[in-house]
């Protein structure tokens, strides 16, 4: 049975069984700054679990793309982990518990196949419950059927399960499939967990507990109100079950990676490997790594994640490291990803459409990751080879753990690598030093986690607020001004007042607003809040949790207190100039798009009055005439005046209509759609101007990098893009003023007066060289015999160049009479240092007179020349006439 099949298959049983169909949330955690990546089925649902939310159903069903990154060194290695893999689930919600859980499991994995299950051997079930459950216990036992001697009971550790805070945890009951002897021991799950495979974990959400950071030792607080049911079965490893294979490596969606690696790397897969995954071969193994780090890396992009070094982006470019170094150690020189990406889009494209409708833009970041690895590959290969040869010179035959550590740590290069190409040459590696420095960083950065993590600002009070007065309606879309009762008063730390002063700065909740909360890259609105006697200054407005709108904003006139009704106003014009903005940003990012293809999708942006900040992803830069082609076509819309118009509709229909929507966003099944005539189409909550023509104008002032294939352009918009043209206008009369030319010609004035700039400094150097030389014969007539030498030690005058420094000495030599040993010595003083030039005559050389040994022993050893001519320099200006002095006692004492 097709994976994609398995999962229909689950999600009709719980359809038909009262669960509403919930799509999964994408990978990226953005509801919780403490997860990266959504890891189980009942993530997206937590809000739901913790009451924070009252669900919009009582029974849900869903498959959730899961990312499980501390399974990444089991890959390959079990038969069961993937760091990519599927989570199909059913949840309750305070309805049915473990009695409905467990039957509608054992229902869906017994039924025959023909009837629409999966068609298990009862006879080869295992489950486990916890130590004291006889409820589940029971239920597995009377109800089910389930001999006593497969129901195993189980510690906290495997069968208990909190989220590691304060909150709902309850114990599970796991069930498993006995693979028969060939995969191992007999025994139960506690025996081999290999040979009975753990493919679903059913939770049973019933109690309360405390604090505390041991995982199996917190205080259980007491029974919860309404008890709910989250349940995860592991849709890769009931595929290995249900099509035969030994492994979730070799079921249909990602069998034929592992393939086509084997393929390239002449590697014959299995051949040298039995049924235990355990006892596999290592080629086996990378075989295995390199299809499941391929799939995870194409499902991680698809879901907007991209390489870089922090984060989320770490991950993956981790990920996709180690499958293409596995693919180096396996033989392969070549590119790899461009020959495996592809099979791993046509194994997932039955359940995830977007992999191949978004293919170009997910192979343009992976393609071009390889390729920076690569680099880093030759770059520390360099540094590498250095380094061996330096420990070889120096007779040791080992590397220090600080320099496998740098390479790590600075070139990202790898230690195995460290390890083979140092075991290559001979040497070996301390990596018992490596361990420890890498063991150090770990805790640094741990220690960086928990800081930031305790620094996280506490939501209880505005959770408070929320829960006693429901959402706060947003009525901003249609009115700027509005009668409202002030239901919160906050201080700026989050404590509850009745009442506030003049010169206080608050936070304010009221029942009603329309004032916009910063989001969606829109800037917040401003304005004035009065209540009672009082008025507050807003000057920020955020929305700390979603559903609570915060006015932040100054007393400036008498007292306000909380109950009391009064008026909301926004600042009309800022309003108006941020809209503008924010429809100029859906005009650009949608010309983008036509320009650069589907892939030049956003990463962020800022709307804020009068001007726009747009980032997207894109490989390079984007030439200035494409930019020019971009801002026409968003000014053509413009004049053609089009209506900016907002609607609610299914999340469905608005991809059917084909609106732009933002990776990773969450999007719940209701969104609202902005459409600028039929030119542009978005999934937007921001507020827009009403008519494009209201925009006036937009004008794309910059365009730059802001990190690896991301972009950024600034435009203007509005009176603030004609203030800006106006005043290169003004500046470009002023220049046309200026060389009496008209302003399309002041660039090639420009061009031309640089010219003559230039010309004009030569001719000043050749008039100077000319002036110096003037002197030669006055110099030279003033020669001193020095010894039976001629000798002329000059210093040139303030500010000659070090060209015409040389002239002079040379000059000054030629006109010495040429029967007589003649030296000239030149010093010249610039930048508060002194240098020193000394030329002999052919009659000085005979007598052994060196310039450059002059010039050396002037300047203790400072100097290069040869015995014709010679310079030296970096003394201290005042030294001047005594390297002169030097150089006359030097041909004295000669
Ligand atoms: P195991 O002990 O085998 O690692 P687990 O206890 O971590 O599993 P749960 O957290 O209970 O698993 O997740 C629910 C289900 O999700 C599991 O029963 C299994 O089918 C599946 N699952 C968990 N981790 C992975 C993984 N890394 N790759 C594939 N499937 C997984
Ligand atoms: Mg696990």
């Amino acid at each position: 049975m097709r994976t994609a099949e398995i999962k229909r298959r689950f999600l009709a049983h719980f359809e038909a069984n009262g669960h509403a169909v919930v799509p999964s949330a994408p990978l990226p955690a953005i509801d919780d700054p403490n997860l990266l990546f959504v890891n189980a089925g009942m993530v997206q649902f937590v809000p739901y679990f913790l009451g924070q939310r009252t669900p919009p159903w009582k029974r849900a069903t869903s498959v959730q793309k899961c990312i499980r990154t501390p399974d990444i060194d089991e890959v390959g290695k079990t038969s069961r982990h993937g760091t990519f893999f599927q989570m199909n689930g059913n949840f309750s919600f305070g309805d049915y518990f473990k009695e409905g859980a467990i039957t509608l499991a054992w229902d869906l994995v017994t039924k025959s196949v023909d009837e629409g299950g999966f068609g298990l051997d009862p006879e080869r079930i295992w489950a486990t419950v916890y130590l004291d459950d006889d409820e589940a216990f029971d239920i597995w036992h009377h109800k089910i059927g389930l001999p006593k001697e497969r129901i195993v009971r189980r510690g906290k550790a495997d069968n208990y399960w909190s989220m590691g805070i304060p909150g709902p945890c309850g114990p599970c009951s796991e069930i498993y499939l006995d693979r028969g002897p060939e995969y191992g021991r007999e025994g139960g799950p506690e025996v081999d967990e290999d040979r009975y495979m753990e493919f679903w974990n059913l939770v049973f959400m019933q109690n309360e507990r405390g604090p505390g950071t041991d995982k199996e030792n917190y205080p259980i607080l007491g029974e919860l109100p309404a008890k709910n049911i989250d349940t995860g079965m592991g849709l890769e490893r009931m595929a290995s079950i249900l099509q035969g294979v030994d492994n979730i490596y070799e079921i249909d969606e990602i069998k034929p990676i592992l393939n086509k690696a084997a393929e390239l790397t002449g590697k014959q897969y299995g051949a040298r490997s039995g049924h235990l995954a355990s006892e596999s071969h290592p080629d086996d193994v990378r075989l295995r790594v390199i299809a499941d780090h391929v799939r995870t890396s194409l499902m991680l992009i698809a879901d907007g994640v991209t390489p870089s070094n922090e984060g989320r982006g770490y991950v993956l470019r981790r990920i996709m490291r180690r499958a293409i170094r596995a693919m180096r150690l396996l033989g392969w020189q070549g590119r790899a990803l461009p020959e495996l990406l592809p099979v791993a889009r046509d194994c997932m494209a039955p359940s995830y459409p977007e992999v191949v409708s978004d293919f170009e833009r997910i192979a343009s970041y992976a393609y071009a990751e390889e390729e920076a690895f690569l680099s880093t590959l030759r770059a520390g290969t360099t540094i590498l080879d250095t380094a061996v040869a330096e420990t070889k010179r120096a007779g040791g035959t080992r590397l220090t753990g600080e320099q496998a550590f740098q390479l790590h740590d600075t070139y990202g290069f790898p230690i195995d690598l460290t390890l083979e190409i140092a075991g290559e040459q001979g040497l070996s590696v301390d990596e018992e030093g490596f361990r420890r420095l890498m063991g150090e960083q770990r805790s640094r950065a741990k220690a960086d986690a928990q800081a930031r993590k305790t620094g996280h600002v506490d939501l209880s009070a505005y959770r408070a607020v929320l829960e006693s007065g429901g959402p706060v309606e947003f009525t901003g879309y249609e009115e700027t001004r509005r009668e409202s009762r002030l239901r919160a008063l906050l201080s700026g730390s989050g404590t509850g007042l009745s009442g506030a002063g003049v010169g206080d700065t608050v936070e304010l909740v009221l029942d009603a607003t329309p004032f916009y909360a910063e989001g969606g890259g829109q800037q917040p609105d401003q304005g004035i809040i009065t209540v009672g006697g009082g008025s507050v200054e807003v000057f920020d407005v955020q929305q700390p949790i979603p559903g609570l709108i915060v006015h932040r904003g100054r007393v400036v006139e008498g007292e306000i207190r909380r109950g009391e009704t009064g008026y909301a106003e926004i600042d009309v014009l800022r309003r108006k100039a941020i809209s503008r903005a924010h429809t100029a940003t859906h005009l650009v990012h949608t010309a983008m798009r036509n320009f650069l293809g589907e892939s030049a999708t956003q990463a962020g942006s800022l709307n804020a009055p009068g001007r726009l900040r747009f980032d997207f992803n894109t490989p390079g830069a984007v030439s200035p005439s494409v930019l020019h082609d971009i801002e026409q076509q968003v000014n053509e819309v413009l004049m053609s005046d089009l209506d900016v118009h907002a609607f609610i509709t299914s999340l469905e229909e608005a991809r059917k209509l084909g609106a732009m929507a933002l990776f990773g966003e969450k999007y719940g099944d209701e969104v609202r759609v902005v459409e600028v005539g039929d030119y542009a189409r978005e999934l937007c909550g921001g507020t827009h101007a009403a008519r494009s023509g209201q925009l006036g104008l937009v004008k794309i002032v910059q365009e730059s990098s802001i990190g690896s294939g991301v972009r950024r352009v600034e435009a203007l918009v509005g009176m603030d893009a004609f203030g800006y043209l106006a005043r290169e206008h003004v500046l470009v009369s002023r220049l046309a003023e200026l060389y009496r030319v008209p302003g399309d010609q002041v660039a090639d004035r420009v061009e031309q007066t640089v010219a003559q700039l230039r010309e004009a400094e030569k001719e000043l150097e050749k008039l100077r060289a000319q002036l110096v030389l003037a002197n030669v014969g006055a110099l030279v007539a003033g020669a001193r015999d020095v010894g039976g030498v001629s000798f002329v030690g000059v210093e040139a005058p303030e500010g000659t160049g070090g060209n015409e420094v040389r002239t002079l000495a040379q000059e000054i030599r030629g006109r010495m009479p040429a029967d007589r040993p003649g030296v000239a010595a030149v010093t010249a003083r610039s930048g508060g240092k002194a240098s020193l030039i000394v030329a002999t005559n052919p009659a000085a050389r005979d007598r052994g007179l060196s310039a450059a040994d002059l010039v050396k022993g002037a300047l203790s050893g400072r100097g290069g020349g040869n015995a014709e001519l010679a310079q030296g320099g970096g003394a201290p200006a005042g030294d001047a006439p005594s390297l002169l002095a030097a150089v006359e006692k030097a041909i004295a004492n000669s």
